[in-house]
């Protein structure tokens, strides 16, 4: 008896079942080890990967192409979930309580694992190396993919691709950019220390609390009146905390916030100033500070010549309509880290569905993905696979 299903929707099926298990059991940065160990026995049953692990919650399976020489390609998925209580009626809901796929990792990985299953049944007829890395800890400074390249997975990488599914843009359409796509999100604390004491009395204290509040207004200009406006850049104050009573000024007030910007010049300008404002502001006041700045992941840029070998494969698998100009985005992605190593691009797969009531926000208790955007990513992520471990990107493989 001959099977008559339609092995593209077999696979989609598949993917949609890895997907939903990996819902359903979510972890965090770092504890990725379920995750890890369901992503390597699915990957255990396809032919031909040679299967690591690079740090105890990710894996790395590596194909050789039978196709002779060609270029080295890492792919990558990234795996971890969100401290997020979820809030969908799905049956595939999040079990850990707290704990949620909110950002759609649990997408990304099995779109890869989809890619790994139909590519590792092309292996006779591809050249080159493909390395599927599952990356744990994305969300979470310093993140999975810097301690990946320290391990050593990105020496004879020649191209890197990552995809993520993108709730701002419809299903069935991909955003590709070339240049920055993705900004360096930085972070920041300052503490303002004064000398606290009555609330009746405050000529006898020095208020961090009204210096703070200068300081959050004051660092308003940096974005507004320092920075060349042609040149983009955020600057955040996300946390304001002191005081215990209505009566007591305290001694001191603690602030903390993000930075992000592309630019590597400006992104070293930004803390400079900061700093001779609290200082400045500060001092005027009689008080004193502490300024730390920690930088986060690089900015992502893509490579334009990858970026446009992409915009053919979307176009050649989804169709001419599918493929539009992304925005850039001020928000961050550890795949900078690979794209420090070797070129490559990182795109948005469409994943929302406004019919279907698909429209929520990423990291959010609602956060949802249309499904279809799956099967979107395996097929990219396959062709785009056949093009760029060809020596000449313009040809696929045969
Ligand atoms: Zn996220
Ligand atoms: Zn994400």
């Amino acid at each position: 008896m001959t099977s008559t299903l339609d092995p593209q929707t077999t696979l989609d099926d598949q993917v949609i079942t890895w997907r939903r298990h990996l819902h359903a059991n979510p972890e965090l940065s770092f504890q990725e080890h379920a995750t890890a160990d369901y992503v390597e026995a699915q990957l255990r049953a396809m032919p031909g990967l040679t299967l690591s692990r690079p740090t105890p919650t990710s894996v790395l399976a590596v194909l050789q192409g039978g196709g002779g020489p060609g270029r080295t390609l890492l792919m990558r998925a990234d795996m971890d979930a969100l401290p997020i209580q979820e809030d969908t009626e799905y049956a595939f809901a999040s079990k850990n309580d707290g704990v949620m796929h909110a950002c759609g990792h649990d997408g990304h990985t099995a779109m890869l694992l989809g890619a790994a299953q139909v590519l590792t049944g092309l292996a006779s007829q591809l050249p080159g190396e493909i390395r599927f890395i599952f990356q744990h800890a994305e969300e979470l400074f310093p993140g999975g993919g810097q301690q990946l390249v320290d391990a050593g997975i990105m020496r004879g990488v020649d191209v890197a691709i990552g995809a993520h599914l993108f709730s701002p843009i419809p299903v069935g359409l991909v955003a590709l950019k070339a240049g920055p796509l993705m900004a360096a999100p930085d972070t920041f604390t300052v503490t303002v220390t004064g000398r606290g004491g009555h609330g009746a009395m405050p000529h006898e204290t020095v208020d961090p609390i009204v210096i703070a509040c200068h300081i959050v207004t004051a660092l308003q200009a940096i974005v507004s009146r320092q920075r060349d406006p042609l040149e983009p850049a955020v600057l955040s104050v996300t946390t304001i905390h002191a005081g215990t009573a209505h009566n007591i000024i305290p001694n001191a007030v603690q602030l903390s916030g993000t930075v992000r910007t592309f630019d590597p010049g400006l992104r070293e300008q930004i803390p400079q100033w900061m700093e001779r404002l609290i200082r400045g502001v500060t001092e005027g006041f009689g008080a004193a500070y502490t300024f730390e700045y920690e930088c986060g992941y690089r900015a992502t840029i893509n490579d334009p010549e990858i970026t446009e070998v992409l915009r053919g494969v979307v176009r050649d698998t989804l169709g001419e309509d599918a493929l539009v100009e992304a925005q850039p985005t001020m928000g961050g992605e550890d795949f900078s880290a690979y794209l420090s190593e070797a070129p490559g691009a990182f795109m948005f797969i469409g994943a929302r569905n406004e019919d279907a009531g698909i429209t929520a926000p990423h990291h959010h208790p609602k956060f949802a993905i249309d499904e279809a955007a799956l099967g979107h990513g395996v097929k990219v992520l396959v062709e785009a696979a056949r093009r760029l471990t060809v020596w000449d990107t313009g040809r696929p493989a045969t």
